[in-house]
């Protein structure tokens, strides 16, 4: 699944579908062989019948099967072995949506046939068999992981079960349907007005794969390497459901030739509805979506919706390998589905897309994920999780990205082509069939004759992440005095001893929050690792090394000023120089070190300046030295950290100081790239462009910039195509938050006459930048009004709670409206809200957050909340730490920018 629910602010969401309930395991009663289901919706009340038989093997004799439901009424249940069939009477476990069939006479172990008639409604809840609209008319579909299948069908709903399906559907004349087989008939009937579609049975499969949807819906067709691929959704999408089709193709190529077994599966469908909680799903040969993920226009979309579209479809496609074909045993290694899935979809928007600079784009996710592993309150990648809220909370950066991560660097160490060797072992040995953490790991140890079983398993059983100290000296042995010489012999000639480096490598882990684990402590509470680190010294000879100990040293010849230590930027780790290290290193920054380099060293510096562990002056003075550096994801990586300083860090006199040194430092750089997109941009230009208008209008507050922005708002308000649709986002938000209640009443028409889903969350998204404490009790309410959409109503509301200006208004309506919100949002999206209060930064408004959350408890957010509390203070740290020292820092940088700032 992929959770980047690109929506309102472009939030990462990361819940799911969640359940109040504390289901258990199945006691293992019988295993299926086989489902056969037919489902008949019936669109207009919001209704289905099942009829299902299931062929199971029971493990022992005995009168009962257990099996997974919920929400499902059961009309009837009969079990038939040898030819006898015997009523079963059904007895319900909500608690643990499951369902026990007892019969009179006791089975024996072996072959048995299941049959269930049932009933159940086409939930607004986004999950299990529900109901998505559109003016025009109603829709059914199914969204199943984790625990939902049982809510479409009885079932045994666990991953480990695999079975094939054999679906078919009694549809309305004139709609089609899709599925994980394709349709092989289509016969009148039953009934008037109706007529049913059988579709082909699958391979073996979990049941949270299981796909259904059923509608009007248009495909755009095309054809790779034998299998047929079709990219539909609503009859208005049609057009704009090209651009996927290519790229579906193009991703369809790479992976048959990387994975070296073919796509598995006889067809790959593609469909965009209108309403979808996560961000796409993986079900087999039918993959569903968010529209806005996978529908843009071709002529005008921003760089960043296409590299969504291409990222999701390619996490999406790889998961018919890694996920479908080959699936975790139980949920606790979800990240063998979603990590890889990540990883993986790197790949072929590395090698086919440089114009996007994927590599860059994964150190970034990268400090994302050391960013969350740096909390107290993270999780291990694998992970037990037994009920279903346990569950759906393991969907979050951990097991998305910091498995990718992991990933890549052990890729990196072991070799692209090993690693690929390994990964294609893996599959041939586990197709079809379920795999564990160990399978995999000693695979490519097998494959690789390098230590990857116990490399991996530091990283992915313990939590946190490694804090790698250098500290660097060049050491210049004396000449050695020269020996005497013997009698009746030459002096031997002295040799002078070469200078060499000596590099002093520890770790630690590292916290943002200073804890009970750290420097010192039990080695329990601060573990250590296998790191293959690697290590380039200033003449560039880069090496890599495992380190296991706390402390090692290694000594490399001739004299370096300066070592940089996590060569190519794939390590799992932070860094920390020391003072001089770290001067001669900043130093050298531009000239040797790549990109990818400079940015990772960025991201540890702005790590540890949050942590404590350094000024602020120090990561600001390693920004001005990057000042000349106009790689989009160079600015990006330290972007935020600058906006975050002048949310929080900034009050009084000090804003303008700040202001003017922001001015000064970005100006120069957006006045080389222009505020109108020439034709030969590259992409990068583009996303750099948007984002300097963004640092210098809302960060700088730079009039010329902001009044720029409320002209091209208004021009794009009245035609959305007469502008970069790459800069429609921040210029629409910075005109939002100089904007009075005239312009927002035009952004809410707007929105009513877009005609893409780009457009639209353009749009939307900036709705939450207007500063108007009416304006903001107004995107409030529409939030839980019909206008707004069950997908977007909770990160509409988080966007508000994120957005620094808006807090106190937010978090108030939020408090007093809840039992709306409740009623709006889908069970899961409730963490986005609870998530989004990590971004408040006063202990009053965090401990009424901890006691709002704790009196109205949210499913699938009891870490999120734990995780909100710790960034909070977190924040409140960093501000009374660095306040000072950032008022000394601008103090000295005055002089320099007060020209400038006029
Ligand atoms: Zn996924």
């Amino acid at each position: 699944m992929n959770t980047f629910a690109r929506s309102f602010g472009a939030l990462l969401v990361f819940a799911l579908a969640a359940a109040v309930a504390d289901a258990q395991r199945l006691p293992v009663t019988a295993v299926p062989d086989r489902y056969d289901l037919t489902f008949t919706p019936d669109l207009k009340n919001a209704t289905f019948t099942g009829s299902e038989t299931i062929g199971v093997r029971l493990a022992q004799p005995g009168r009962s099967i257990v099996l997974n439901a919920a929400e499902i009424t059961f009309t009837s249940a009969r079990v038939t072995q040898e030819d006898r069939a015997q009523e079963a009477t059904v007895t319900l476990d909500g608690g643990k949506e499951q369902a026990t069939l007892t019969v009179p006479t006791p089975l024996a172990a072996g072959p048995a046939t299941i049959r269930i008639e049932y009933s159940g409604i086409l939930n607004d809840k986004l999950r299990g068999f529900y109901l998505s609209r559109t003016r025009l008319r109603n829709y059914a579909t199914t969204q199943l992981e984790s625990t939902d299948a049982r809510r479409a069908f009885p079932s045994f709903d666990e991953p480990a079960l695999k079975a094939v399906f054999d679906i078919s559907v009694v549809a309305d004349k004139g709609d089609t349907a899709i599925s994980n087989g394709r349709i092989v008939s289509d016969t009148p009937g039953p009934g008037e007005g109706k007529h049913t579609l059988k579709f082909s049975a699958t391979k073996k499969m979990s049941t949270y794969l299981v796909a259904l949807a059923v509608g009007d819906f248009q495909c755009n067709e095309g054809e790779e390497g034998g299998i047929p691929i079709r990219v539909c959704g609503t009859p208005d999408k049609k057009p704009l459901g090209v651009l996927a089709l290519r790229y579906a193709k193009e991703i369809l190529k790479y992976y048959n030739d990387y994975y070296g077994i073919k796509y598995p599966f006889e067809k790959l469908d593609i469909l965009g509805l209108p309403d979808f909680e996560a961000g796409a799903m993986e079900n087999t040969g039918a993959i569903f979506y968010r529209e806005t993920l996978l529908f843009v226009d071709e002529k005008n979309s921003a760089v960043d919706s296409r590299e969504a579209v291409y990222d999701v479809l390619a996490h999406e496609m790889a998961h018919q390998w890694f996920g479908d074909l080959v699936t975790m045993k139980w949920w606790d290694n979800i990240w063998l589905n979603e990590g890889f899935a990540t990883w993986m979809s790197g790949k072929p928007l590395q090698a086919l897309h440089p114009e996007w600079n994927g590599a860059l784009g994964a150190v970034g996710a990268t400090n994302g994920a050391l960013v969350s592993d740096a909390l107290l309150n993270t999780h291990p990648i694998r992970m037990k999780a037994e009920t279903p809220d346990e569950i759906n909370e393991l969907f979050d950066t951990i097991s998305y990205e910091k498995s990718a991560a992991v990933l890549r660097m052990i890729e990196a160490y072991v070799t692209p082509e090993v690693f690929r060797r390994g990964v294609n072992a893996y599959l041939r040995k586990f197709e079809y069939s379920n795999a564990t953490a160990e399978d995999f790991w000693n695979t490519i140890a097998a494959a690789s004759m390098r230590p990857v079983n116990q490399i991996m398993p530091t990283f992915v059983n313990q939590p946190g992440e490694p804090l790698v100290g250098i500290k660097s000296r060049c050491v210049e042995p004396p000449a050695a005095p020269a020996p005497k010489a013997r009698k009746g012999r030459k002096p031997r000639r002295v040799i002078k001893a070469e200078p060499r480096t000596e590099i002093t490598v520890s770790q630690q882990r590292f916290l943002v929050t200073p804890g009970p684990v750290g420097p010192g402590k039990t080695a329990a509470a601060d573990p250590l690792w296998l790191i293959p680190v690697c290590i380039k010294p200033e003449d560039g000879k880069s090496f890599c090394q495992i380190f296991s100990r706390r402390e090692e040293t290694v000594r490399v010849a001739g004299c370096s000023s300066w070592v940089y230590a996590n060569s190519n930027a794939v390590g799992y780790y932070r860094t920390k120089y020391d003072d001089a290290g770290l001067r001669s290193l900043s130093q050298a920054v531009m000239e040797r070190l790549t990109p990818a380099e400079r940015i990772s060293l960025v991201n540890d510096q702005v790590a540890l300046t949050k942590a404590g562990q350094q000024s602020i002056g120090t990561m600001l003075d390693l920004v001005v030295s990057l000042n000349h550096d106009t790689e989009f994801a160079v600015v990006d990586s330290y972007a935020t950290a600058l906006d975050q300083i002048g949310d929080y860090l900034i009050a009084g006199e000090r804003r303008a100081a700040y202001q003017a040194w922001i001015r000064s430092n970005f100006r120069p750089m957006l006045a080389k790239v222009g505020w109108e997109p020439g034709p030969g941009d590259t992409d990068d230009i583009r996303q750099l462009r948007a984002m300097l208008v963004s640092l210098l209008g809302k960060v700088g507050e730079d009039p010329e910039v902001i009044g720029h922005a409320l002209e091209l708002a208004r021009r794009y308000l009245k035609d959305p195509n007469a502008l970069d649709a790459g800069l429609a986002g921040d210029v629409l938000s910075l005109a939002a938050r100089n904007g009075d209640a005239a312009l927002f009443e035009q952004y809410v028409s707007a929105m009513g006459s877009v005609s893409s889903p780009e457009q639209f969350y353009a749009v939307g998204g900036a709705l939450s930048r207007f500063r108007d404490p009416k304006l903001v009790e107004r995107v409030l309410e529409s939030s839980v009004s019909e206008t707004v959409r069950n997908q977007d109503a909770a990160s509409l509301i988080a966007s508000e709670l994120r957005n620094r200006e808006n807090q106190p208004v937010a978090w108030a309506w939020v408090k007093a409206h809840w039992p709306e919100v409740e009623k709006k949002i889908t069970m899961s999206s409730g963490s986005t809200i609870v998530n989004a209060t990590n971004r408040f930064c006063e202990a009053d408004v965090r401990d009424d957050v901890q006691q709002f959350f704790t009196a109205h408890h949210v499913p699938s957010a009891d870490r999120t909340l734990k995780q909100s509390v710790e960034r909070m203070n977190t924040c409140i740290r960093f501000r009374e730490s660095q306040q000072g020292n950032l008022a000394a820092w601008l103090k000295e940088h005055s002089g320099a920018s007060a020209a400038a700032a006029r």
